[in-house]
């Protein structure tokens, strides 16, 4: 990955509240092309492993239990200046503190539920999508 891709999952809040397609729709408006997507559910040892820098903070029980308990939307999306934009577009981490219009702010309950996740780097956005997806399901 060159810096015009990242990686998302709508989180099972989301998939759970019905958004799936407003969240796909609001993404491909913004000029996302998705280069490969499945529906899927986390182990705990994926989400364990997906979120591991997290592995200290109080949080991290829940973070592991929230990420697999539903199904889940993975996806790799292609733009110019994927990884931030895409951070742009689904706003801050916790929705009270989301700009008006992100997609947290419009599907997100809590900091913890906050309906998806965009990589934080070129970097993680290509360990991510590579963990999710073999060379022939990425178009
Ligand atoms: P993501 O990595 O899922 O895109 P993010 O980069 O905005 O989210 P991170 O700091 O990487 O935020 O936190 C990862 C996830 O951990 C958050 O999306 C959220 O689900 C959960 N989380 C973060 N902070 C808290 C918190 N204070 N309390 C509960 N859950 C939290
Ligand atoms: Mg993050």
């Amino acid at each position: 990955m060159t810096g015009n891709r990242t990686f998302t999952m709508i989180k099972p809040d989301a998939v759970e509240n019905g958004h799936i397609g407003a969240i796909l729709e609001k993404i491909t408006a913004a000029g996302f092309k998705i280069v490969a997507m499945k529906y899927t559910q986390l182990s705990v040892r994926d989400a364990q492993g997906f979120y591991a820098v997290h592995s200290e903070r109080p949080f991290f029980g829940e973070l592991v239990e929230f990420m697999t308990r539903g199904p889940i939307v993975a996806a790799i999306l292609e733009k110019d200046n994927a990884v931030e934009d895409f951070r742009a577009l689904i706003g801050a981490t916790n929705p009270a503190e989301a700009a008006e219009g992100t997609i947290r702010k419009l599907f997100a309950t809590s900091i913890g539920e906050n309906a998806v996740h965009g990589s934080d780097s070129d970097e993680n956005a290509a360990i991510e999508g590579a963990f999710h997806f073999a060379g022939r399901e990425v178009f």
